[in-house]
């Protein structure tokens, strides 16, 4: 078993709280990616749970156990760092055989289980290399075998493919969402790369500023950010945010307002406030001047045209029509989108992929009335 549970974490270097009460429970044999911007407190967060770091105040449970001050060798969880820091006068073979051998278990048996471990990453015809005659996805391997070895309750990875290049990047990917798998051991995995969070993570917990701004699995995170931060980090372009008005329209319809852009939403009436209007750039489509007038309609200009491949980027400048750009937007979908630069476009959305948030918190508001339309998920309004 490897249940994690951090209660009010907290860590402070000075006047900098880096972890600041981070409560989580994380359940055996998840994969939790703990995703943040430089500098949000990751890898104290991950220091603490290896033990490498005492926390200022809060506890760290592994099964029930309370490990908070528990010295990393007896917590029975294995680091894989970024740095791979495997010893290089050492051959594969002991590099990942030493945990075993500091424990004084017979040279049979860790013999045995090397080999047994090295089959698992297929580095069995490396053994007698050192680390210098590796390539840098192989080296890896071997400090993932040397975690892997002791089978410890769980795996806590410090962005771990951070030094392969691109391409080794996404194989290793795979090879290690495959051996969670197969483990079915927990890892608690470090990144800043979104894509591996939402590739590899079965729950993605997202950091800001050493708090945990929401936890939820890939889906979730994308689809119901809980707050502007968690939706700009997201995606690539990352959704676009209209800070606009949202009030109630004379027949009962709410809608939100900003210079360019009006978005008729689902019946109901709300006091008018002022909110963070989110929609995503692939839920974005161009139409004609004619749009239906009960329609998502936002008027814009084409900055650029980007091309990805197979899709393209367009970037708008916002805004009504001579009275100059008043924000941006980013549209994404299938190459060609037949725009180009200086090209005027009327873009629409289905209402009901729209996000709104508070502007003042930033938090994600979530629909509370009573009439709420079964048909908009996404149909939102009071407090999150
Ligand atoms: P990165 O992705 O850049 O590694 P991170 O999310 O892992 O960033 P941390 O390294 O955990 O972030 O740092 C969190 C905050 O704590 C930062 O503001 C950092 O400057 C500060 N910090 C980390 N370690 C120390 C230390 N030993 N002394 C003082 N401040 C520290």
């Amino acid at each position: 078993m490897g249940r994690i549970r951090l209660d009010a974490l907290t860590r402070q270097f000075g006047d900098t709280t880096a972890v600041d009460a981070v409560s989580l429970d994380i359940e055996d044999g998840e994969f939790l990616a703990l995703l943040g911007p430089s500098g949000c407190g990751k890898t104290t967060l991950l220091r603490m749970l290896a033990g490498l770091l005492p926390p200022t105040s809060g506890r760290i449970l592994l099964d029930d156990a309370d490990i908070t001050h528990t010295p990393p060798r007896r917590r029975d969880l294995a680091m894989v760092f970024q740095s791979y820091a495997l010893y290089p006068h050492l051959s594969v073979e002991r590099n990942i055989g030493f945990p075993l051998r500091v424990r004084r278990i017979p040279k049979d048996v860790v013999r045995g289980r090397v080999a047994e471990v090295a089959a698992q990453l297929q580095l069995d015809t490396l053994l007698a290399r050192r680390p210098k005659e590796l390539s840098g996805g192989q080296r890896q391997r071997v400090a993932l075998g040397r975690a892997l070895v002791r089978e410890p309750k769980a795996f806590l990875m410090d962005e771990p493919l951070s030094n392969l290049d691109a391409k080794l990047r996404t194989a290793t990917r795979v090879e290690l969402a495959a051996l969670h798998r197969r483990l079915a051991a927990t890892f608690v995995y470090v990144t800043h790369d979104q894509v591996e969070a939402m590739t590899m993570a079965t729950r993605i917990a997202l950091l800001d500023g050493g708090r945990l701004e929401q936890v939820g699995t890939p889906t979730e995170v994308y689809d119901e950010p809980a707050s502007v931060f968690v939706a700009s980090f997201l995606g690539a372009p990352p959704m676009n945010l209209i800070p606009g008005r949202l009030a109630s329209t004379e027949q009962g319809l709410l809608r939100v307002e900003a210079p360019g852009v009006v978005a008729p939403l689902w019946p109901g009436r709300v006091p008018a406030r002022e909110v963070i209007l989110g929609i995503r750039p692939e839920h974005l489509t161009p139409v004609g001047e004619d749009a239906a007038r009960d329609a998502v309609r936002i008027r814009a200009v084409v900055e650029a045209v980007e091309n990805l491949g197979s899709e393209e980027v367009a970037l708008c400048a916002t805004g009504p029509a001579g009275a100059g750009p008043a924000g941006q937007v980013a549209l994404r979908g299938p190459r060609p989108l037949r725009l180009a630069p200086g090209d005027p476009v009327t873009l629409t959305a289905d209402p009901a992929r729209l996000h709104l948030f508070d502007a003042d918190s930033g938090r994600r508001l979530v629909w509370q009335g009573s009439a709420t339309p079964a048909d908009h998920p996404a149909a939102v309004v009071g407090r999150g």
